[in-house]
This record gives C-alpha cells, sequence and structure tokens, in this order.
C-alpha cells in the first residue's frame, strides 16, 4: 500500500462505500489519513453527571435512556434524556430538529459537549453530540477520542465514527510508507514531529499534549505550501522583464500643481514607493491598502499620468459599472487639463459605442480606459499596455488578475483596496504582492457620527434628513440584498423610492439608482447627485464602492443588521468625504444578540482596522473573505485566523527555501516538489518555473 493506492486496496472499503467516498472527494489513502477528527474527546476531562454544576462547560459520556417530543407554548421541543450510571440528564433541541430525531435510538451511547443548565434538573440545550458505537470500540482508543466530521451519506454505507476509526488504525498500522519532506535538521530547527508521527498521532493520541504535536505538525505543512506557493509567484513575477517607466513626464507634474488639495504625506510617500518600483525593468507587483477616504483614487489618476508620459497605456479595472462611470469622470477631469485621450468600457454598452474605444485601444490612440469586466474580453487589445491598475482589489479573483495582465508585456500591476486586512491574513492572501499602507486621512475630515436607530423613530429620522437638506447637504439611502436574489433588493428600492418620494419627501427631489439601469441612464442620476440636483439618492448597495460625492453627509443603511461590518464600513464611507460633519444612521429592522453586538461596533469606532479585527472574529476567514478567492485552497486543519505564528514560520522557511532553491530542483526538496505538484495542480498550474 502507498499513499497513491486508491481507496479500494483498503480492507473494509467495498465499491458502495468507496463510491460515497469518493463522491466526498476521498480517492486514495492519502486522502483518507488525511480526514482529520472534527474534533476530539479527551477522555481524561470527561464529567460525571452527578457532578455537574450549572454554567460549566462539560464533556460527558452517556446513555439514550429514553426520549421524546411535545408541544410547548412556542412550537415544540425534543428532549432525551440520558445516563451514565451516576445520574440523569436531559439534552433539548428546540423547533424544527428532524434530522437528530431520526439519529437517536435507545441505549445509544453519545459523547456529548455543551453548557449546563438546570430546569427542573441538569438540561444542557442544543448539545454537541456524537453517536459513539459500543463499549469496546472506545476501550481500543487512547485516551483521545477522534470525532470525524461524517455526513449521512457516510451513515447511510455504514461509515459510522467507529467503522472509519478502525478502517484508519488499519492503514496506518499497514505496510504504508510515509515519506518525509523536511530533513532532520530542519525539523529539529522548526521543532517539528516527523509527518508519519503526525498523521498517527492526529487520529490516535493518548494525551491531549501528544495531539498537540500532531496539530502544529500539520498546520504547518499546510500553511507551508501556501507559503511555498506565494514565494514561487513572487519569485516569478520579479524573473520577468518589462518596460521600466522611469520619466516623472510632462502630464504628472502639471496634474499635480493643478489639485486643489494638498497631498497627504501618507499619499506622497506612497507615490514614492510607486515610481521606485517602476524605474526598474521587472514589473511591479504593489498593493495600495488605505481606509475608505483616504484618497487612493488621486494616487492612481497621477501614476497614470506618469505612466502614460512614458508613453504606454493604461488600464483601471474596477468592480462594478458605477465605480467605472465615477472613476471615468474623476480621470476624465483630470486628463482633460493635459489632453489625455481616455475612455470609459462596461458590458452594457452598444457594439457601435464599443467599437471605437476597442480601435482605439488597439491602435494606442486612447491612452487610457477605465472599466468593468469588460476590460478582460477576448476583444479588448492594447497596442502597448504598461500599467494596470485594480482598484477594490479583493473583489477580483486571481484569475481575473492573470487574464487582464495578459493583455500587456508583464504590465506593471497597481491594486488598491479599502479592506484592512489583518496581517496573518494580509501575509498569506497578499504575499505576493508588496505593501503600501496610507495610514492617514486628508487633514479636514471629522469622524462619521453613527447612530443605530429603531424604526419606531423614523418620523424623527426623516425630519433629521430634511433639515439638513434645507442646509444644502444630501443624502444617501441604501436598501440591501433581500435573501440573496437581486430581485428583491431591487423591489425594496423600487418601493421606498415611491413611497418616500410620495410622503415624507413629497416635495424634495428623490433619485433612484440601481444596478439594473443602463449605462447613460446611471451616469445621468449620478450627474445629477453630483450637482446637488438630486437631493436624496435612493439605492441598491450599488453604491458600495465608488460614490465620491463630498456634499452628501448623510447615510441611511435600512435593515443594516443584514450587512457584514466591514460592508458597512465601506458604505459609511461613502459620507464624511468632505470638511463637514457627517452622519450615518443605521436602521434596524430584525435584532440578534449578534447583531446588536456588531451594529454596536460601528457606533464605537470609525476605524477600518478595528472593524476588520471584529468582522473577523465574528465571520470567520471564510465568509471575511468571500467567495471571491476561490483560487485559493481549503485547508484542513490551519486556520488563518488564529495560527499567526505558524504562519510566520512557515513563510520564513518557505521564502528561503525558494531563495536557495528557485525551481526546486534540488535531490533534498524531492517529495516537497512532488507533493506541490500532486496536491496543488490547481493553483500552480499558470506557474512556469515549476
Ligand atoms: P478612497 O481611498 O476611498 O478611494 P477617494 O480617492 O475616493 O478615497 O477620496 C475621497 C475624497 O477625498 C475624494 O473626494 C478626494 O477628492 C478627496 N481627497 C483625496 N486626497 C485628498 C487630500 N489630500 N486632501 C483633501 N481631500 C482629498
Ligand atoms: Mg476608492
Amino acid at each position: 500500500m502507498e499513499l497513491s493506492s486508491p481507496l479500494s486496496i483498503v480492507k473494509g472499503l467495498g465499491p458502495a462505500r468507496e463510491k460515497v467516498l469518493n463522491e466526498q472527494g476521498l480517492f486514495t489513502v492519502s486522502d483518507i489519513l488525511y480526514y482529520f477528527p472534527r474534533r476530539h474527546l479527551d477522555r481524561t476531562v470527561l464529567t460525571a453527571i452527578k457532578k455537574l454544576e450549572k454554567g460549566n462547560i462539560v464533556n460527558i459520556i452517556a446513555s439514550v435512556e429514553t426520549y421524546g417530543e411535545r408541544s410547548i407554548r412556542r412550537g415544540k421541543i425534543f428532549q432525551v434524556i440520558v445516563s451514565d450510571g451516576t445520574g440523569l440528564l436531559t439534552l433539548s433541541w428546540f423547533n424544527g430538529v428532524r434530522y437528530i430525531k431520526n439519529m437517536i435510538k435507545k441505549g445509544q451511547r453519545l459523547a456529548i459537549f455543551g453548557k449546563v443548565d438546570w430546569y427542573k434538573g441538569f438540561t444542557i440545550t442544543h448539545p454537541e453530540f456524537e453517536i459513539l458505537d459500543d463499549t469496546d470500540d472506545v476501550s481500543i482508543l487512547g485516551g483521545v477520542i477522534p470525532i470525524y466530521p461524517l455526513t449521512k451519506e457516510f451513515h447511510s454505507v455504514g461509515l459510522e465514527q467507529r467503522r472509519l476509526r478502525s478502517i484508519i488504525k488499519k492503514v496506518l498500522e499497514s505496510k504504508l510508507l510515509i515519506p518525509e519532506i523536511f530533513s532532520q535538521l530542519a525539523l529539529n530547527k522548526l521543532n517539528l514531529i516527523p509527518l508519519e508521527k503526525a498523521l498517527n498521532l492526529i487520529h490516535f493520541s493518548e494525551n491531549i499534549g501528544e495531539l498537540d504535536l500532531a496539530i502544529r505538525r500539520l498546520k504547518f505543512d499546510e500553511h507551508f505550501f501556501l507559503q511555498l506557493l506565494v514565494a514561487l509567484k513572487k519569485n516569478e513575477i520579479k524573473s520577468n522583464g518589462t518596460k521600466a517607466l522611469s520619466d516623472i513626464g510632462p502630464y504628472f507634474k502639471k496634474i499635480s500643481k493643478s489639485l486643489d488639495f494638498e497631498l497627504t504625506n501618507a499619499q506622497k510617500r506612497v507615490i514614492q514607493d510607486i515610481h521606485k518600483d517602476l524605474k526598474f525593468s521587472r514589473p511591479m507587483n504593489r498593493l495600495i491598502q488605505g481606509d475608505v477616504g483616504c484618497g487612493k483614487t488621486v494616487i492612481a489618476i497621477l501614476i497614470a499620468a506618469l505612466a502614460i508620459g512614458n508613453n504606454v497605456q493604461v488600464a483601471v479595472l474596477v468592480p462594478t459599472e458605477i465605480l467605472a462611470v465615477q472613476h471615468f469622470l474623476s480621470f476624465k477631469s483630470e486628463f482633460d487639463k493635459v489632453n489625455i485621450a481616455c475612455s470609459l468600457l462596461v458590458g452594457k454598452m452598444k457594439k457601435i459605442e464599443r467599437e471605437p474605444i476597442l480601435n482605439g485601444l488597439k491602435t494606442g490612440r486612447v491612452s487610457a480606459v477605465i472599466g468593468t469586466h469588460a476590460l478582460i474580453q477576448k476583444d479588448v487589445n492594447f497596442k502597448n499596455l504598461g500599467l494596470v491598475i485594480i482598484d477594490e482589489q479583493h473583489r477580483f479573483g486571481v484569475n481575473q488578475r492573470a487574464q487582464i495582465l495578459k493583455k500587456g508585456f508583464n504590465p506593471h500591476l497597481m491594486s488598491m483596496t479599502a479592506t484592512p486586512i489583518p496581517r496573518t491574513l494580509a501575509i498569506t492572501y497578499h504575499g505576493d504582492m508588496d505593501l503600501s499602507i496610507i495610514d492617514e486621512l486628508p487633514s479636514n475630515r471629522l469622524p462619521v457620527k453613527t447612530k443605530v436607530v429603531d424604526p419606531m423613530r423614523m418620523k424623527k429620522v426623516y425630519d433629521f434628513i430634511k433639515d439638513k437638506i434645507s442646509l444644502g447637504k444630501q443624502c444617501i439611502i441604501v436598501y440591501p440584498l433581500v435573501e440573496e436574489s437581486e430581485k428583491s433588493d431591487l423591489a425594496a428600492s423600487v418601493e421606498a423610492y415611491e413611497i418616500l418620494s410620495n410622503s415624507h419627501f413629497l416635495n424634495i427631489h428623490v433619485g433612484l439608482l440601481h444596478g439594473k439601469m443602463k449605462t447613460n441612464e446611471k451616469e445621468n442620476i449620478i450627474r445629477q447627485f453630483k450637482d446637488n440636483k438630486i437631493k436624496i439618492l435612493v439605492s441598491t448597495t450599488v453604491v458600495e464602492v465608488g460614490l465620491d460625492i463630498p456634499n452628501a453627509t448623510i447615510m441611511l443603511v435600512e435593515h443594516a443588521e443584514r450587512f457584514g461590518l466591514t460592508q458597512l464600513h465601506q458604505l459609511r464611507g461613502r459620507v464624511g468625504r468632505g470638511s463637514e460633519k457627517s452622519y450615518c444612521i443605521l436602521v434596524k429592522r430584525n435584532i440578534t444578540d449578534v447583531s446588536q453586538t456588531r451594529l454596536a461596533i460601528m457606533e464605537q469606532t470609525n476605524d477600518g482596522f478595528e472593524i476588520a479585527d471584529a468582522d473577523l472574529q465574528l465571520r470567520g476567514p471564510g465568509e471575511f473573505f468571500g467567495l471571491r478567492q476561490s483560487g485559493f485552497v481549503q485547508y484542513k486543519i490551519a486556520n488563518l485566523a488564529t495560527d499567526g505564528e505558524i504562519i510566520r514560520e512557515a513563510r520564513q522557511f518557505a521564502f528561503d527555501l525558494v531563495k536557495a532553491d528557485p525551481n526546486l530542483q534540488s535531490q533534498s526538496n524531492k517529495e516537497i516538489r512532488k507533493i506541490f505538484k500532486n496536491n496543488y495542480a490547481d493553483q500552480i498550474k499558470n506557474l512556469k518555473l515549476i
């Protein structure tokens, strides 16, 4: 048996089971060894029922005595009474837990985890639990019991906890060769146990100390391969040649002199960072990170002007059409001063509008183009694309980035984001880029005053808005996505627009903006809002990025509880862009404990980093990044949010390794190269060096 052998060679896995495992993505002996327990039950810290105390969080093993369901005032309650020989404990579930009802049988042994409460006896509400099979099962195990993630498909072919355990045990006890990927020297230095040992201990260990060693080793491996990918990518980018953009050129100077504000020190520093990069004939790959409103756009305009002064073209890629339109207007008003030809390219354009732009890019007549995903299309070709700027880069996947870059000969890349990600995440997700941080807002800014309000007080809120409008200010009202469907968020905003413009705001010019509008309609609405003709803009979340209208000083977010904190922070960033006091009103329509806590954070701070940290804690990294980063691997055991120290060690080790052996050619890195090529095929297919 080898790690790469198919599952059929494992005793106890017939065709039916193999099929189910295949469907779960498990094909080889190695896959099943890397099917790690979801959690571990430490038998040395089991609590006897008679020792329970209210409020404690406990692990208990007990058998089902009886169970049943009954009606209560608000629905139904399903209860299971268990005993461990020292006492009785009630487990309770409220409403709609059919799958649990179907699983429970009399006499079953359960491993239970949860917080103890007292209600006519000890009880745990909605406990975590696993079904253990029978007594000898647990007795063949060491002190720590592995609990695997089993879906109902597993159960349907008899792959229960006990069966899976014994299969994995058999595999580990066979003459299976598990090659080590690191040298003994490295293992010592990094304080890691051998891989073979780790794979044994993660499944079967005597105590938590052993288990921790296994976890550390396996986490390290996962982070290591990811950092290896990052290191190789970075190396590869640096090994390409490109045109250096060394002149400041006439446009940059002229535009920077004509700005009606002084650049902040942070903006100046970032421009210097970028200019230094551009002087080399290796492509720049730099991420500019700065909180909403810190002034990234003007940097993009100036750098684009600098590049064009070196006779190359510039493409600016943005995630939404509204942002494209908005940026186009900003770029154009500066570029008109120096006669740079600049165009807008978005998906909804007619052929007749599109054609001359495509032609202009191909012949070089157009020097700068601002656009959405439409820029990535096949028929978009450049004469000499020298610089790509990606705004709100966290909204793009790795592939889209690669596609736009292919339109030039190794063009320089400048990415921008307002999403302040905690450092441990940044070195992984942006690890192949150099980073510049804008840690300063223009000096005229006042913090946005934020208030969470109850729907009962809407009349007051509307009066407040009317008041501000009579003083010349403007307001944005945002409606969220309802149930994930664009149609209904559209419906909600359209409906609100009708109601508001015919009731509270009868004599005020209210405008409507949503994603389904034609490009020129959007352009028209934004322009009217910019010119202060429209006083109140009712919108869907399409305004999340891009709207830059300093006179808008009130942001009202409806159903605020439906948004993530980072998104609320972005939305709030639409106001407070000038020197006037600004307000953000978050209307909570449906509130739970969690959303209450979340929204309160918005009242307390305007700092994007603090908000991102809170968001990460509350939602975890997966949600934090959304689906956008789909180019990355799924973690088995690693945790980006909490493995800070291991990540740093793995990163250092991976970067040193690539420095010493850039193509992983040496004999000592043979195993690493092999696993890397097997397991990370998708991620490395664009790497030429490997
Ligand atoms: P973001 O970094 O969120 O993209 P923007 O580039 O849209 O921010 O800038 C926000 C607002 O601040 C814009 O209206 C812009 O003109 C203005 N701005 C940018 N830099 C400065 C500065 N140094 N001083 C004053 N206002 C500035
Ligand atoms: Mg911006």
